[in-house]
């Protein structure tokens, strides 16, 4: 059995990912400094005698004797990530140096969660790997994908240089399980809206199109990612391509949590991209993944979450 360090392993997917882990056995080592997560959501695992946790912030070099990295540590929703945006860039570029030059001198291989943002407003549709993006690198939103656009090429130069065995998942919207109350991402917003029974709040016309991918689904393809032998950084695209625009997302969450709140449109952010749907002809290619969970089967789970966390009681 492996030990294996998970940063941003307090975090949405991190979670998960030490979750599944876990359950095969391995030694997994949680690294997070909790700026968008809490303790809370990873408490259950403290059951598992092959769990440890550490607190540091990975803009900080680390030493730690570990067999494999996944390197998720950075803030991903809108809201937190344009909070302190020099700290984002500082995780995104910083942290990726401090995790690659750890993978490097313990010669072990490292999967860094990288983004869709990476196409930024993107003029291919939908998107392949080999699509080199239209990202602003002055806008809001600029302190995240150029973080993460800085951060492969620094993950494809450690390959290429010291050949090490780096692996770059470009993550597609994701959801599930976990997501902070507060986290201000579309699934989450609406989920938590529909159930207080406030207002739903769809930035701009609702016309803008995601693909929401489910976060058990994502974890199975990363392990199989990080776990495919050959040494091939990709990048390979990891997203559910089931594409919906935000007002039928509103739609479908209104219906299945049986809610009678409203629907309020707020200004559409700055450089908020128009469509985003992933092409996955290569995860499928080279580790043989699919998304299994559909939409409404992911919202289902959602949902009973949620309902847990705000001690929602049915309104007869
Ligand atoms: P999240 O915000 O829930 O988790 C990120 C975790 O990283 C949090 O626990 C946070 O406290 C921690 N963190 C942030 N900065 C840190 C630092 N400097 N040092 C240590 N820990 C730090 O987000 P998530 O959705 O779980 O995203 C995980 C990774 O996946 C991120 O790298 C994100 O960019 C990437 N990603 C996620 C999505 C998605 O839809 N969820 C899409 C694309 C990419
Ligand atoms: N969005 C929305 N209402 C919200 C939160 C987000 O309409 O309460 C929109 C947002 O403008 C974007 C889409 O939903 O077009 C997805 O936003 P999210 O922040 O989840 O992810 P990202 O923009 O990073 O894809």
């Amino acid at each position: 059995m492996a030990s294996i360090l998970i940063t941003g392993g307090a975090g949405f997917i991190g979670s998960h990912l030490a979750h599944h882990l876990l359950e095969q056995g391995h030694h997994v080592i949680c690294l997070d400094n909790y700026f968008t997560s809490s303790r809370k959501t990873i408490l259950p695992l403290m059951n598992y005698d092959n769990f440890e946790v550490l607190r540091h912030d990975i803009t900080q070099p680390l030493i730690i004797e570990v067999d494999q990295i996944y390197n998720l540590a950075c803030p991903a929703s809108p809201k937190h990530y344009q909070f302190d945006p020099v700290q984002t860039i500082k995780t995104c570029v910083m942290g990726a140096i401090n995790v690659l030059e750890l993978a490097n001198r313990l010669n072990v291989p490292v999967l860094h969660a990288s983004t869709s943002e990476v196409y930024g407003d993107p003029k291919v549709h939908p998107q392949p790997e080999s699509y080199w993006g239209h990202v602003n690198p002055i806008g809001l939103r600029s302190c995240y994908d150029e973080g993460k656009r800085c951060a492969e090429t620094l993950c494809y130069d450690f390959h290429r240089q010291y050949l090490l065995d780096v692996k770059i998942a470009r993550i597609f919207n994701t959801y599930g399980p976990h997501m902070a109350v507060d986290d201000g991402r579309v699934i989450s917003n609406f989920i938590v809206q529909a159930l207080r029974g406030d207002p739903l709040t769809i930035y701009g016309d609702g016309s803008q199109t995601r693909s929401f991918c489910f976060v058990k689904d994502l974890v199975k393809g990363l392990v199989a990612w990080m776990n495919k032998g050959t040494p091939n950084p990709g990048p390979i695209n990891f997203g559910n391509p089931e594409e919906r625009n935000m007002l039928q997302v509103a739609q479908t969450i209104l219906k299945l949590t049986h809610s009678s709140s409203k629907i309020e449109h707020h200004p559409l952010p700055e450089n908020d991209p128009k469509r985003r749907r992933p092409d996955i002809t290569m995860a499928k290619n080279e580790i043989d993944w699919t998304p299994m969970v559909s939409l409404e089967e992911g919202l289902i789970e959602t949902i009973s979450y949620f309902k847990r966390v705000l001690n929602y009681t049915q309104k007869s």
